[in-house]
């Protein structure tokens, strides 16, 4: 028996692993998180003793010593868990990637400390992992991340000064929480899973590549030395990479439905415009800079998003909002939390300055 945390339980990735668990006699939830939201429902209905509302999720976790931790929590707020499973080995299912992106560097040097398995959640990184595995790592080129290219991929850049909250939050093709669906829509979302990429797989960015996929049925794609690409498909549901990584190296059956093939499924790719949607050039040079720019990019990026879900800026107002907290802050590599911690506030004031203005 599995014993899972699950941090974010009552978010989109939360709930459907909720599900992916109650269907799975080899998983069991041992503790639920939440940021504000009662626990006491979802503590009854799956049996759950540990439940956190708030408060430190490191102090969850020495409570309840799970043999999986799911961090399925939005924003930096899900890096101390992320720290606290790869320091000890624990396995780690990551759906929470803006943890990787601001803790790259410190997270990895834990990773290597701790000896345990990190199972990427987020459906391109699950996708590029299961494409690897086995394969010596000298016969791989390159990998490409597709994305939806979001609600606002046929916008003109003209159109998208006036794109409201509620257009921003019409996904085309997955169903998610507010802050990673306004991040699918600037394309934030590929720049910070460009990121969580080179981090996971150990590549220079010079080799993950993004390309837009409308209607998500490839997660992924790996170019191999001699001229192949493999590329992993299925419908746009979290439910497969969820599963994947709760049971690895199991694969369990799901309740995904398998595409049909012979329905005349036709795949279209493009590549992504990086000027309607600067977010993703510009996580690829935070990305390239290194030290705290990805910290800073992730922390601008959230400050942005939540002035724009609250009403207070507009969308087109997020990236250049990025990009001025980018050229403000220092950057220098974090040697601690405590540092990690000091570049994420900074960020936050800068960007969290020009919101007010
Ligand atoms: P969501 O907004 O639906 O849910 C977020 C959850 O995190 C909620 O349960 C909330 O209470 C909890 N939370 C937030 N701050 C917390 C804190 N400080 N302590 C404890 N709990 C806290 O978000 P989501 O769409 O489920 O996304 C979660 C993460 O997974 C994000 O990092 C996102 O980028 C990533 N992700 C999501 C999807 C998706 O399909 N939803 C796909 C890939 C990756
Ligand atoms: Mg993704």
């Amino acid at each position: 028996m599995r014993r899972v945390a699950v941090l974010g339980a009552t978010g989109s990735i939360g709930r459907q692993a909720l599900e992916v668990i109650a269907a799975d006699p080899g998983l069991v939830a041992c503790a639920l998180a939440s940021r504000t939201q009662s626990l006491d429902g979802l503590a009854l209905e799956h049996g759950v003793e540990h439940v956190q509302v708030g408060g430190e999720l490191p102090d969850l976790l020495d409570a309840c010593e799970p043999d999986l931790v799911l961090n399925a929590v939005v924003g930096f707020a899900g890096v101390g868990a992320t720290l606290w499973a790869l320091e000890r080995g624990v396995t780690l299912a990551l759906a929470n990637k803006e943890s990787l992106v601001a803790a790259g560097d410190l997270a990895l040097a834990a990773w290597r400390r701790g000896g345990g398995l990190l199972l990427p959640v987020d459906s391109e990184h699950s996708a590029v992992f299961q494409c690897l595995e086995g394969r010596a790592r000298d016969t791989v080129d390159s990998v490409i991340l597709t994305a939806s290219g979001g609600p606002f991929r046929n916008r003109s850049a003209a159109e998208l000064e006036s794109v409201s909250v509620a257009d921003a939050l019409a996904h085309p093709t997955w169903s998610m929480g507010p802050k990673i669906t306004v991040d699918s829509a600037t394309l934030a979302n590929k720049g910070l899973e460009l990121i969580e990429a080179h981090y996971l797989f150990d590549l220079p960015y010079a080799r993950i590549e993004v390309v837009v996929q409308p209607t998500s049925v490839v997660h992924a794609l790996v170019r191999l030395r001699d001229g192949a690409a493999l590329a992993h498909l299925g419908h746009p549901d979290m439910h497969v990479p969820i599963a994947f990584a709760l049971t690895y190296p199991e694969r369990r059956e799901t309740s995904a439905v398998p595409l049909d093939f012979s329905a005349g499924l036709e795949l279209v790719f493009e590549p992504p415009d990086v000027d309607r949607f600067p977010l993703l050039a510009l996580a690829r040079e935070a990305g390239e800079r290194g030290g705290t720019y990805p910290c800073a990019f992730n922390a601008a990026n959230e400050v942005a998003v939540a002035a724009f879900l609250d009403g207070h800026i507009r969308f087109v107002d997020i990236a250049p909002l990025v990009a001025e907290a980018l050229e403000r802050v220092e950057g220098a590599p974090a040697t601690d939390l405590a540092e990690l911690v000091a570049a994420d506030e900074e960020a936050r004031r800068l960007a969290g300055g020009r919101v007010a203005l």
